[in-house]
């Protein structure tokens, strides 16, 4: 896989499982003191979604392990090399000029 595809799941991985170990921890403390409803099976769900968290968390840290790697084996961005390599001749004289002149250093007429 790609480094950009491994930064999504890294980025998914970190997102959905802060929520959901947020969302757990907040079950169980709701389990704890019930402001509600006194009756409801939060602390299992709770539980689920720290440990689902957590598992996430992993898999988040995991794409970011392999994110470096994969971005270190790429290498950085490759600059795409702009300068014209090809003489530029003049269509009017063929006098050989350089590539980014505007007139001809033999006949001066505009070039392009
Ligand atoms: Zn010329």
């Amino acid at each position: 896989m790609k480094a950009a595809d491994w930064r999504v799941i890294r980025e998914i991985g970190y997102g959905v499982g802060a929520i959901l170990f947020f969302a757990g921890f907040v079950a169980i403390l709701y389990e704890e003191y019930r402001f509600f409803v006194k009756v409801a099976p939060y602390r299992e769900l709770g539980i689920v979604g720290l440990l689902s968290g957590v598992i996430l968390f992993v898999i988040g840290y995991i794409s970011d392990q392999r994110f470096k790697e994969e971005e270190k084996l790429e290498g950085p961005p490759q600059v795409v090399e702009t300068t014209v390599k090809e003489k530029f001749f003049c269509r009017y004289c063929g006098k050989e000029n350089k590539p980014d002149a505007t007139f001809c250093e033999s006949c001066g007429k505009q070039l392009t």
